[in-house]
């Protein structure tokens, strides 16, 4: 391992492409391009510097030398876990995933209690034909603001008699942000389980309400032979084919962000903007910085259990600020995580976070 280290140290040119394009490293302490470097010469980390990291994937995808600076960044939190040295809240989130499989620490056994606002019955997966199933998320299934988009997309699907299941009490937490946060060991057993269980019901197809669990479903779990997609992609395949049909104008400036881990980490760029581009009177506006540029929210990497030492104008301040000077009249996005953090400073100037869903569901 140190060997390797240390090749992948020699590989950087300290050409500065990753701290350059770091959401975090011009305005907070962290600076990962020196980070890679002490991590990886003689470990002399001030110990809250790796928790500022959001996993955004900007440094990793601007690396001409394939250094991967933020899977350095995991590897280093891992060290940092297995030495005890980990802030508290992240501490709490990972005992609460060990517990109860969500960070929250909310009780397993109510996972799939989201269905009960619904008219109709949600089926478990293994009573679908298709066996198609609805990942939902934990912040989606817990959380009284976040869990609007399962009810949303279930709505939109069962209207447009696109058969889906849920695994409810039987779903665990995807371990996207656990892996990020260090905990290696929990990760693979939470991908364990998820995977165990998709043989069980014998799953074919994952549609994931999170582009958090979408990533690490597709890209982290192995090879699972099951096809895996964030909702949006195929809800614009339907609004395409003319099964979901929004009717009600909504004549509203809307600007999109992308969220990283369906952006810039996926690339999926296209299918949010067809929804959004299908409805009547509502104007698409774009932030400067958008699809692969995208500006990070901060949500992701353990960053929503991790409060910084130091004041500075969030990332979230930046992109509501910049939504505002460019008229928009409603924020969306279509991940809960931005949600969360954008909401805050969206408020504040009076401006409305929509979750794509939510609008879409005005529209039909
Ligand atoms: S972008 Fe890659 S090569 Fe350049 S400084 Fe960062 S880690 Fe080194
Ligand atoms: S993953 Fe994003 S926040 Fe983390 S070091 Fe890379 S660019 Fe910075």
């Amino acid at each position: 391992m140190a060997d390797e280290k240390l090749s992948k140290v020699s590989m950087c040119m300290q050409c500065g492409m990753c701290s350059g394009s770091c959401p975090e490293t011009s305005i907070t302490p962290f600076n990962i391009r020196k980070l890679v470097r002490k991590n990886l010469l003689q470990r002399e980390v001030e110990e809250s510097l790796p928790w500022y990291c959001t996993s955004c994937g900007e440094c990793t995808l601007r690396c001409p030398r394939d250094v991967k600076p933020s899977e350095m960044i995991i590897e280093l939190r891992a060290s940092l876990v297995e030495e005890g040295q980990i802030p508290t809240t992240i501490q709490k989130a990972l005992e609460n995933t060990y517990v109860q499989k969500n960070p929250w620490g909310r009780p397993k056994p109510k996972r799939g209690a989201w269905t009960a606002e619904l008219d109709f019955k949600v089926p478990h997966v293994k009573e679908t034909q298709s066996k198609r199933l609805l990942f939902t998320c934990c912040i989606q299934a817990y959380d009284p603001r976040c869990m609007v988009i399962p009810l949303n997309v279930a709505r939109i699907f069962n209207k447009a008699g696109f058969e889906f299941g849920i695994l409810g009490a039987e779903e665990s937490c995807c371990g996207n942000e656990i892996r990020r946060m260090g905990e290696a060991g929990l990760f693979e057993e939470l991908q364990g389980q998820n995977a165990a269980t998709f043989k069980k019901y014998g799953v074919k197809e994952i549609i994931a309400l999170s582009p958090h669990c979408m990533n690490t479903l597709k890209n982290e779990y192995g090879d699972l032979g099951i096809k895996i997609s964030h909702y949006t992609e195929p809800l614009a395949e339907m609004i395409e084919k003319g099964a979901v049909a929004p009717k009600t104008a909504y004549a509203k400036k809307v600007i999109y962000h992308d969220p990283c881990f369906l952006g810039k980490q996926n690339k999926v760029f296209d299918a949010p903007r067809n929804i959004l581009k299908s409805i009547e009177g509502l104007q698409l506006l774009e932030f400067t910085w958008a699809r692969e540029n995208s500006l990070c929210c901060e949500g992701g990497g353990g960053r929503m259990f991790f409060e910084a030492e130091h004041p500075y104008t969030r990332n979230s301040e930046r992109r509501v600020l910049e939504a505002v000077e460019k008229g928009a009249e409603v924020l969306a996005t279509s991940c809960p995580f931005c949600v969360m953090t954008l909401e805050d400073p969206a408020t504040e100037k009076g401006l409305p976070v929509k979750e794509l869903s939510e609008i879409l569901i005005e529209a039909l």
